[in-house]
């Protein structure tokens, strides 16, 4: 067999990898490098290709393409979400993207972002909290206590100095399981009977049920002044997490408004209901949270240029690494029309 040239390598880095190289950063560290990198590419938002997600729906579940590109790389992500897989020892969500050169269109990175989305969606929690969560905010009530979770509250530890999480899922197992996996983080860590209990002195309230349908884990006379919901769980066409009047008393500020109104918490509201986008905030455009009485809501469903940093970071910081591999994707003949020519010399076609 022919080897493939250097040149039509692709740096793989498979769900191994990933893990030694998070062990090696470190997660909360990561946490926040990668919530730079993704505030920095949020400050030069205007200058990205933008479009809501490709989704291809199913009673069950969603698959969904997310691409951008900032004119040097282009990225994408393939990501399901299929709420009844954990019953079948599934996992909800599965990932995996990739960066390519915009000048050539060759790939430079395939990732793994299984575990990169939990870890870039904390970090994008944690990013709009530092900007829109009260000072000085030190609990955090955590709703739904699957895969997302604990990176969730790591990252509201390493990035917003919170120190106690209070825990509620309607599954207990799933709140053992968090608690257990919490119990060398640092964090204070208190196990809920109910989402009342969990909120009690929170500050920040994150939701991140999984449930195909519009479900209230919150309701109004649950949430009070001041506090700031980050709700993540509701990011697809008849799912969402809030009842529709917290929205209405709430400041709310989203990613990217065109995808947000199809898949968040605001398609409950007409197509009007004004929205903050969170790059405004960033870049001081726009006012984040206006006093200390205001509520504030983060609407997250996941934008294709947080998956975009994360590649980035990734590429970045596996160079020099043992935390890839080259991948032969890409077919490499001597001559570039000679792609035939490539197959004959690898074993002579028609010879059976
Ligand atoms: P998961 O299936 O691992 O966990 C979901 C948990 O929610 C389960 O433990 C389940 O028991 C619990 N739950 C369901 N209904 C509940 C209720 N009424 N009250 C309390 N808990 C309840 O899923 P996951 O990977 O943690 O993802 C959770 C959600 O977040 C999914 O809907 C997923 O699509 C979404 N998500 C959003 C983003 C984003 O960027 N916004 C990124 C990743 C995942």
């Amino acid at each position: 067999m022919l080897t493939p040239s250097e040149k039509a390598l692709v740096p793989f880095v498979s769900v191994d990898h990933m893990m030694g190289l998070v062990h090696h950063l470190g997660l909360p560290d990561m946490l926040r490098d990668l919530a730079q990198c993704i505030e920095d590419d949020f400050r030069r938002w205007p200058h990205f290709d933008k479009t809501p997600r490709v989704a291809s729906h199913s009673d069950v579940g969603v698959i969904e393409l997310m691409p951008t590109s900032d004119g040097a790389l282009y990225g994408f992500k393939y990501v399901n979400g299929h709420p009844g897989n954990m019953r079948a020892g599934l996992q909800t969500v599965t990932a995996f993207g990739m960066l390519a050169r915009v000048d050539n269109g060759y790939p430079v990175l395939l990732s793994e972002m299984t575990l990169l989305t939990a870890i870039r969606t904390a970090a994008t929690s944690a990013l709009a909290a530092r900007h829109l969560a009260p000072s000085g905010a030190s609990t955090m009530a955590m709703i739904g206590n699957g895969a997302q979770s604990e990176f969730q509250c790591i990252a509201m530890q390493a990035i917003c100095g919170i120190s106690h999480v209070r825990l509620y899922d309607i599954d207990a197992s799933a709140t053992a399981k968090a608690a257990r996996n919490l119990g060398r983080s640092g964090l204070q860590v208190t196990v809920c009977s109910s989402p009342q209990e969990a909120i009690e002195g929170a500050q920040i309230i994150t939701t991140c049920t999984a449930d195909k349908q519009y479900a209230t884990i919150l309701t109004d006379n649950m949430v009070g002044a001041g506090v700031h919901i980050n709700a993540i769980g509701g990011d697809c066409p008849g799912k969402t997490e809030l009842h529709p009047d917290i929205l209405r008393r709430a400041a709310i500020f989203v990613e990217y408004p065109e995808q947000t109104r199809i898949e968040g918490e605001i398609q409950q509201l007409p197509a009007d209901h004004p929205v903050t986008e969170l790059w405004e905030v960033i870049t001081g455009a726009a006012q984040g949270r206006a006093d200390a009485g205001q509520i504030t809501l983060f609407d997250s469903v996941g934008f294709a240029i947080e998956d975009f940093s994360a590649l980035r970071f990734i590429r970045d910081r596996i160079e020099g690494t043992e935390f890839f591999q080259p991948l032969d994707l890409l077919a490499d003949p001597d001559d570039p029309r000679d792609l035939f020519g490539m197959l004959a010399r690898a074993k002579p076609v028609g010879t059976g």
